[in-house]
C-alpha cells in the first residue's frame, strides 16, 4: 500500500436498506489536506473513533468496535453509524494493509460548524513496532482521575463512556507518566479505585483469578480485554470485573495493559513496585490476540 490510506463516508441513516455502499466512499490522497478548517472535531474534539488493529490484511473485532462506535455516538447525541455501511469501508481499509501489522482508524465528528452532516473518514496506516514492549514490558505509575466512581451516572455529560475525539487528558497523562519516569499510567477515581489506562484496559491476575474493573460507565470497555476474557474462559480460567482498590495493585500477581494496536504489553511494575511477569502467559496472549479474531 501507500504508507497511508484514507477514504471519507457519506455517512447515511442508520435504518437505510442498501446492499452496497461503495458509491458512499471517496478515496482521497492521505497525504493531501482532506478536511475544512470548519471542522468541529480539530476545533473542539467533538466526535468519536476507534481504532482497529489489523493483522496481515485481516481487521480485528470489526463489529464489537462497530457496536462501540455506535455507542459512543448515542452518548454524544451524533447519528447512529450504518454498522453495514462502516463495515464495508472498514473492508476497503484492510483490503490496502499489508502483510504485518496495521491500525485502521474510524472517526465520526459532528462535522463542520453550522454544517448540516456529520464528517465521517476512514484512515489505514502501519502500526508502530510493539514486538519488544510485549516481550520486555512497561513501567506504569497510578494517577489520580479526579473523580469519584460514580461520576459516569452522576454526570453523564463528562461522555466518560464514549471514545471521543477529546484525547488531550489521556495525552498529557501518558506525558506525566513519562516525566515520572514510566512507560504508561494507570488512573485511580479520587475514591481510591483502580480504571484504566489512558489508552488501554488493565488486567490484573490475583491467585488464579484474571480481573478487571468493572466498565459501569467511567471507563471504556475494551474490545482487547473482551476478547482475552474469551480467550481465558475457553481455556477454563476465572475471569471476572471487580470494584478494585489501588491498595490491591502491590500484591498483583501479573498485570498487563491491553488494547487493540499494541496488544497485551506485561507490567514490570506499579509505582516502583515490582509485579511478577507471566512471560509464558503473555506470549500465548499475544499469540492468541496476534491470530484472526471476529
Ligand atoms: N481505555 C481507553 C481509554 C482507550 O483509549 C482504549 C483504547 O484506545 C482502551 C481502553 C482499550 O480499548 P480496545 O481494547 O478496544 O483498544
Amino acid at each position: 500500500m501507500t504508507r497511508r490510506f484514507a477514504l471519507i463516508i457519506d455517512p447515511v441513516d442508520a435504518s437505510e436498506e442498501r446492499a452496497d455502499f461503495a458509491e458512499t466512499f471517496t478515496v482521497v490522497d492521505a497525504a493531501a489536506p482532506a478536511l475544512s478548517v470548519g471542522e468541529l472535531s480539530t476545533q473542539r474534539g467533538d466526535g468519536v473513533f476507534e481504532s482497529i488493529g489489523v493483522v496481515d490484511g485481516h481487521a480485528q473485532e470489526v463489529i464489537p468496535h462497530l457496536e462501540r462506535l455506535a455507542n459512543s455516538a448515542r452518548l454524544c447525541d451524533l447519528p447512529v453509524p450504518h454498522q453495514e455501511q462502516w463495515r464495508q469501508a472498514v473492508a476497503v481499509a484492510a483490503s490496502e494493509c499489508p502483510a504485518g501489522e496495521s491500525v485502521i482508524k474510524l472517526i465520526l465528528s459532528r462535522g463542520v460548524e453550522h454544517g448540516p452532516t456529520p464528517t465521517a473518514w476512514v484512515t489505514a496506516a502501519p502500526a508502530s513496532d510493539f514486538t519488544k514492549v510485549r516481550q520486555v514490558g512497561i513501567k506504569v505509575v497510578t494517577l489520580d482521575r479526579g473523580y469519584g466512581l460514580d461520576v459516569a451516572e452522576r454526570a453523564p455529560w463528562l461522555l466518560l463512556g464514549a471514545k471521543t475525539l477529546s484525547y488531550a487528558v489521556n495525552m498529557a497523562a501518558l506525558r506525566e507518566a513519562h516525566r515520572r519516569g514510566a512507560d504508561d499510567a494507570i488512573f485511580l477515581s479520587s475514591d481510591g479505585f483502580v480504571l484504566e489506562a489512558p489508552t488501554a484496559s488493565l488486567i490484573l491476575r490475583f491467585g488464579d483469578r484474571f480481573t478487571t474493573p468493572a466498565p459501569t460507565g467511567g471507563i471504556l470497555h475494551g474490545t482487547t480485554q473482551l476478547s482475552v476474557y474469551e480467550h481465558l474462559a475457553e481455556n477454563g480460567l476465572d475471569a471476572g470485573y471487580d470494584r478494585i482498590p489501588a491498595s490491591d495493585l502491590p500484591r498483583a500477581d501479573a498485570a498487563w495493559l491491553v488494547s487493540s494496536v499494541r496488544l497485551a504489553a506485561p507490567i514490570t511494575t506499579i509505582d516502583d513496585v515490582d509485579v511478577p511477569v507471566d512471560h509464558a502467559l503473555t506470549s500465548e496472549l499475544n499469540h492468541y490476540l496476534l491470530s484472526p479474531r471476529d
